[in-house]
């Protein structure tokens, strides 16, 4: 099955409504990313990108712009454009003329979802520097533990991303600046950042990079790895409480699982293309896939059963429900 580079929209637990934009298109590879997270709801691949200038596959700003300009006109009440899906956005150094191409054409707000690996290179803080948002993912101050999480591609280093994060509020143009704090636990006493320990240094390290907004969450979808679990919502809240004393309330929001939204509305011209699209980017369950595009399960599962039987996506079963996701 062909996929496009625009998808959605998908109904995120941060974003609201938020159509997605993938800048990488590469057929033999699942996802293209610098990291492979421990976490990822994408899965395990051995071949990680090594730079942006490794990059093959990358898509060009006039394919970015024609794709929303014929895309979003079909959807109502979005929150975001966001660049993220199968890769990391700021491997790909055109970011920034895309997002000023988006901007040319909609006045809706663009978020960049970035892991951070980059955020030291000055070519890519300027490209982040068009968003309107930029959400970077922090899950440790310790270098062990970013290792042991991002299992990142050589050359990258924690406190290079810490000095990167700081100079984003140095940038003339300064988006608004969330860190991500994606909180694991394991099964088998793999290292994890739940820990007093950790949120003690982590806290210390984001007080000095001084962002906009903190985010607080746990997986929701099945990991690349069976031993990484979501951590209890107890241990959540009394870690969010933390942040927030230290950090300041209003800027730390924790972010659950289950937040109900409004189904999307929009005009469908190839509906097939548009589970696969979205399921390739974020697994689903079937009630998450009807609300994001609007339809009904008589609808979608048609569609569902001539995937699986392409072999174009799997359907797997976790503790929150049965997931499809791309093959
Ligand atoms: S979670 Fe994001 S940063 Fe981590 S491997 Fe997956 S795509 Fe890359």
């Amino acid at each position: 099955m062909k996929s496009r580079i625009i998808y959605g929209p998908i109904l995120s637990r941060r974003l609201g409504r938020s159509l997605g934009i993938d800048v990488i298109k590469r057929k033999d590879s699942k996802k293209n990313c610098n990291f492979d997270c421990v976490y990822c709801q994408l899965g395990h691949v051995d071949n990680m990108v090594k730079a942006p200038e490794n990059v093959t596959g990358a898509v060009t700003t006039k394919e970015v712009v024609e794709g929303i300009r014929s895309f979003h006109r079909n959807i109502e009440n979005l929150d975001y454009i966001t660049f993220s899906g199968t890769c990391e956005p700021t491997l790909n150094l055109s970011l920034g003329s895309m997002i000023l191409g988006v901007k040319q054409i909609t006045d809706q707000s663009v978020c960049v979802l970035t892991n951070s690996s980059l955020v030291d290179r000055d070519d890519v803080r300027s490209n982040l520097a068009e968003a309107d948002l930029v959400i970077a993912t922090l899950v440790s101050g310790n270098e062990d533990t970013f290792r042991a999480i991002h299992r990142p591609v050589e050359g990258i280093r924690l406190n290079n991303i810490i000095k990167g994060l700081q100079a984003m509020k140095d940038l003339e143009k300064c988006p608004r600046l969330g860190i991500e704090v994606m909180l694991v636990d394991s099964t088998n006493g793999y290292l994890v950042n739940s820990t007093d320990e950790e949120i003690t240094k982590l806290i210390e390290v984001i007080k000095t990079i001084d962002p906009d907004e903190i985010e607080i969450l746990t997986v929701s979808r099945p990991s690349a790895e069976k031993f990484i679990v979501p951590v209890a919502e107890i241990r959540l809240k009394e870690i969010a409480h933390r942040f927030g004393a230290e950090l300041g309330r209003d800027r730390v929001k924790l972010v659950l699982k289950g937040l109900r939204r409004e189904r999307s509305s929009m005009q469908h011209e190839n509906l097939g293309e548009e589970v696969y699209d979205l399921i390739l980017r974020r697994p689903c369950t079937c009630e998450q896939i009807c609300a994001s595009l609007g339809i009904s399960s008589a609808q979608l599962t048609p569609i569902l059963e001539k995937l699986i039987s392409s072999d174009d996506i799997i359907s797997i079963v976790s503790k929150n429900g049965r997931y499809y996701k791309a093959s």
